[in-house]
């Protein structure tokens, strides 16, 4: 391991999920989606940031037509729990009518950037059919609750960094998932 990833180690304190367990789930849906889907054109809504890591591994391994959009959301702001508000585009710059779409977001955690967006796109896009995906789903009450359709781990209610998902912008490119020790965090 080079040094500079020792260096952003240090400041995670465990290793929930490593790079070949990651792979191996991320297969593992990828597959049943590519079943779910047969001969059909996916339209995948992504959830960005957090979802960019996810979503890029998982497309490449359905190996079905897909048309893929991405979103701009926002509800932790910088910090390690959620505001309660979602911050998104004012009207969606996607048209989904007549498609069988895969909504993507990295993490459920309270329910409400998923639910905001499950209702959002069947009340205003219209399409044939609307998946959700999340790569980890965190075992909590919900503030609302979300019917998801692929869901890769279930994990305890901790705030997790890495493989996409961040604190104040770090940490995404770690190929691991982990939780932050609260001893050694980014300044800025
Ligand atoms: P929800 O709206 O379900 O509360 O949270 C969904 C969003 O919050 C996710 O898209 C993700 O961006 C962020 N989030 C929730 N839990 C975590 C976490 O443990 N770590 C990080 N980095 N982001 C999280
Ligand atoms: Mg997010
Ligand atoms: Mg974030």
């Amino acid at each position: 391991m080079s040094a500079s990833v020792a260096g952003v180690l240090s400041s995670v304190e465990r290793i929930l999920l490593d790079e070949v367990a990651i792979r191996q789930r991320v297969v593992e849906m990828a597959g049943r989606i590519r079943n779910d889907f047969a001969g059909r054109e996916l339209t995948v809504v992504a959830l960005m940031d957090g979802a960019l890591f996810f979503v890029a591994d998982l497309l490449r391994d359905v190996t079905l037509p897909v048309k893929l959009h991405t979103l701009s959301v926002s509800s932790y702001h910088g910090g390690t729990s959620s505001t309660g508000r979602v911050e998104m585009a004012r009207t969606l710059p996607f048209d989904l009518r007549g498609r069988d779409v895969l909504l993507i977001d990295d993490i459920l955690d309270t329910g409400l950037t998923l639910g905001t967006m499950q209702e959002r796109i069947l009340a205003e896009c219209q399409p044939v059919s609307l998946r959700t995906a999340v790569l980890l789903s965190k075992q909590r009450p919900r503030e609302r609750e979300v019917a998801v359709d692929y869901i890769g781990f279930e994990i305890a209610d901790e705030f997790v960094v890495g493989y996409g998902m961040d604190y104040q912008g770090h940490y995404r490119n770690l190929p691991c998932i982990g939780i932050l020790n609260p001893a050694n965090l980014p300044v800025s």
